[in-house]
């Protein structure tokens, strides 16, 4: 049983309702019953009056009916907002005032219902024209029917209710009203935070999404490029060090031609592994290109980017990367330090690339600076 009541609320209250519909959910449950409520305190107060009148009972039950037949109807004509609008123009403009002549006028609580009217009708309605001309009508019409009632009495010769009843009436109309906007708010804020959270979430994604490599995590070009630009003002400014690493796969064609795509990219991962565990908290690790990563050292001068980038070359050369290679893979490296020469990151990067040439050029499984050489 609870299950199945679990389900039920899923699928009209759960996250995937929009804010609206559930809206729409509420009242199609909460204006039948309440509305039966009415009805049969309606009839009790009747019968403990011993008085026949029966414009309350019609009243409400008129409104009963109404409320219960608004979710078949709208899913018939599949018409949701047309099915509102009538909806709300037939509360307003006759249940509500109705009711208003026949429990008491102003002195009861029927004019706080004109509230919950006006404010489901501007809530539910898409269509903001529509919204608005709901509301202005039904709050000229509320005031018409208010002014109607001070100038010839109807409430008073109309009223069901004596004054015994009126303050029950009242208590019940507290409750319901007060549950009503009880249920509103708090349907408000829950949906307010969850799509807080959801959008939260894909903020972080979507940034990191626009700033990262999606095969190995590290930091796309496009983002080391800007990162560099603003880091090497403020080197020049602060006259900090900033060296870089450019890193190439050795004879990468072959691993991708002898053993696959799919174990080239393995070996791409590994070295993107490698690199950001061998990384400080404020180094950053670069995909440049193919198989080219590119390490940015903050504060470093060449002499230390030069060792650390040995000690990597050292670390991925003796790694196993995958049982399908029976050979080690190596990379190369050319280190630059920031100078005062250098304008530009393509500037800074080009010194980089130039070692990285050299170290290619020299026979591979090197790390290349302009003062070291780690020939092996
Ligand atoms: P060298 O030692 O001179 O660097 O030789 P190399 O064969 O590694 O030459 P190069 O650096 O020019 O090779 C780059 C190759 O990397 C070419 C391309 O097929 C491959 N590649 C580029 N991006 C990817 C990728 O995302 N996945 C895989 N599996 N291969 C890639
Ligand atoms: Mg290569
Ligand atoms: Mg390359």
């Amino acid at each position: 049983m609870s299950e199945k009541l679990a389900e039920v609320k899923e699928k009209y209250f759960g996250e995937q309702v929009p804010t609206k519909r559930k809206f729409f959910h509420f009242i199609c449950v909460g204006a039948p019953i309440f509305s039966f409520m009415a009805t049969m305190a309606n009839v009790i107060s009747g019968t403990v009056r011993g008085d026949n009148s029966s414009t309350g009972f019609w009243a409400c039950l008129l409104c009963t009916v109404i409320c219960f037949a608004i979710y078949p109807i709208s899913k018939h004509f599949k018409n949701f907002d047309l099915f509102i609008c009538l909806m709300a123009l037939g509360l307003n403009m006759l249940v509500f005032p109705l009711l208003y002549f026949t429990v008491g006028g102003i002195d009861s609580s029927m004019s706080i219902f004109f509230v919950i009217g006006i404010v489901f009708s501007a809530l539910l309605l898409d269509n903001r024209k529509t919204a608005f001309a709901v509301v202005v009508t039904s709050f000229i019409w509320y005031a018409v029917i208010m002014f109607i009632d001070y100038k010839y009495f109807i409430s008073e010769r109309f009223s069901v209710l004596d004054r015994r009843m009126e303050f029950v009436d009242t208590f019940l109309d507290f409750f319901i009203v007060s549950s009503c906007i009880a249920v509103l708010v708090k349907i408000l804020a829950v949906n307010f935070e969850r799509q807080q959270v959801k959008t939260d979430k894909l903020l972080v994604q979507m940034e990191d999404l626009s700033v990262k490599d999606p095969l190995t995590g590290a930091y796309n070009r496009r983002f080391l490029i800007r990162y560099l630009d603003s880091s090497m003002k403020s080197a020049s400014d602060d006259s900090k060090n900033i060296a870089i690493v450019m890193f190439d796969i050795d004879k990468f064609k072959r691993i991708n031609d002898d053993y696959g795509h799919l174990v080239g990219d393995e070996v791409i991962k590994a070295l993107s592994n490698v690199l950001m565990s061998s990384c400080r908290d404020y180094d950053i690790v670069s995909r440049y290109g193919g198989e080219e990563f590119l390490l940015v050292l903050p504060g470093a001068t060449e002499e230390i980017a030069y060792n650390r980038a040995n000690q990597i070359r050292e670390k991925f050369g003796s790694m196993k990367i995958s049982s399908e290679i029976d050979r080690p893979v190596t990379i190369s490296g050319g280190v630059a330090e920031l100078t005062s020469s250098m304008k530009t990151p393509d500037d800074f990067i080009k010194i980089a690339d130039d070692n990285l040439y050299k170290a290619k050029e020299t026979g591979r499984n090197r790390i290349i600076s302009q003062n070291f050489n780690s020939a092996e």
